[in-house]
């Protein structure tokens, strides 16, 4: 039988072809045989050329995630099982996928499984899902994960709005297997952190800046941090290890905050202090007392969630690094991170050269890093490269 078709617009199948896997609405120009939400289609170029399979949501903003450009290549347990042998060799061969280290062992588009991502703490697995139609496909996943890796078990976590994107209702579950009693260590870089990854945010935990905390951490020597977004407190703590005098982190989230000083505790790291309050006022307020850091390191959360969140994402991200560059002496270093994927190297690169000059303070670019390479970035998929780190220097 043969699968419904999406038939694209004129001269909007280029990307398609470059192998960009999200086909909006705005591409297509009809559909044809009414498929399903979650069903496997054929995508054509107005010319009537194949050029990819699919799978469909009209639910969605993204209506097709392409997964293959091989016609006579079905969107079955095979091909997925693939996908998933081939992401998680990528972690063996990082030394990554063990019981001692967090990792993520499969990245949505980065894998070529757009719409999923799974990540290790010890024995047991996290799964996330960002598309209709792969939650769908759930049960075939943890079959594929329990043939794998034969975890201890598989969690469900489900992102906050996605639901509503993708018009899916799920709800935070264990899968297969049992849950893990409380919290797991993990290490990272010589240092124990605790995950609570059925309550804790994300996964759990956030694995993308394992490398560029250690990073920021060699600068730290001799300084005292002021760690804003800290969660548990991943830079704080590799920053005392690496010798800073002192950190202070600031988060919103009291638990998160209790994690972060039950991390230290168990580090046996010190001295750290940890103010709860949202970061934009309580950045104001240290300004206001005159307290300075040698590095300051800005890691918030998304700002631009959607394309008409841009301005604003923007405005905010001037506001945040104006002010970490107001706490920071002469010489001292900035690290300013962000999450948006819709907000580009280039453009942290440009809003850091407008605070730099608002704030009369030269700015130099030392590392533009990005996360860690189990959340590696799709080249044909540059959406997949949400994570920007810059380490700067400011005089
Ligand atoms: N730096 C952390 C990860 C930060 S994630 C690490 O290395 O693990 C972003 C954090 O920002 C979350 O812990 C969240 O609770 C916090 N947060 C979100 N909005 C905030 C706000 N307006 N003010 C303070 N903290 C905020």
């Amino acid at each position: 039988m043969s699968l419904p078709k999406i038939i694209l617009k004129q001269g909007k199948a280029k990307p398609f072809y470059s192998r960009h896997p999200w086909v909006f609405a705005g591409a297509i120009s009809k559909t044809e045989q009414s498929p399903k939400d979650g069903a496997e289609v054929e995508v054509y170029s107005a010319e009537g050329n194949f050029i990819a399979r699919g799978l469909y949501n009209s639910q969605s903003k993204i209506q097709v995630r392409l997964y293959t450009w091989n016609p006579d290549q079905p969107l079955d347990k095979d091909f997925f099982k693939s996908k998933f042998q081939n992401a998680i060799q990528l972690r063996n061969d990082l030394g990554l996928n063990n019981n001692e280290v967090g990792c993520r062992l499969v990245f949505s588009e980065a894998d070529g499984l757009s719409g999923l991502c799974v990540d290790k703490y010890g024995k047991w697995l996290v799964m996330q899902y960002t598309s209709l139609a792969m939650a769908n496909r759930r049960e075939m996943f943890a079959d594929i994960l329990q043939e794998l890796i034969n975890p201890e078990g598989i969690y469900l976590r489900t992102e906050k709005g996605i639901g509503k994107l993708e018009g899916i209702s799920l709800q935070d579950e264990i899968c297969r297997g049992t849950p893990p009693e409380g919290t797991i260590p993990i290490q990272e870089h010589g240092l124990q952190f605790m995950v609570n990854l059925t309550e804790g945010q994300k996964t759990g935990y956030y694995l993308d800046q394992r490398d560029n905390r250690l990073e920021a951490a060699k600068l730290a020597p001799g300084r005292k941090v002021l760690d804003v977004f800290c969660y548990g407190g991943g830079f704080s703590l590799h920053a005392l290890k690496h010798g800073a005098t002192e950190t202070v982190g600031i988060d919103q989230s009291a638990s998160a905050l209790h994690l972060a000083a039950d991390n230290a505790k168990r580090n046996n790291l010190g001295p750290c202090r940890w103010i709860l309050g949202s970061a934009f006022e309580t950045l104001a307020e240290l300004v206001k007392t005159g307290e300075k850091f040698g590095v300051v390191v800005l890691d918030p959360p998304k700002f631009a969630r959607s394309r008409s969140a841009i301005d604003e994402a923007i405005k905010g991200y001037r506001k945040l690094n104006a002010l970490g560059l107001k706490l920071l002496e002469p010489g001292g270093f900035l690290v300013s991170c962000c999450c948006s994927g819709l907000i580009t190297m280039d453009m942290m690169e440009q809003i850091l050269a407008l605070v730099g000059a608002d704030e009369k303070r030269d700015i130099q670019v030392l590392q533009r890093r990005g996360p860690s390479p189990d959340h590696p970035v799709a080249a044909t998929c540059l959406e997949s490269h949400y994570l920007k780190c810059i380490i700067t220097r400011v005089m």
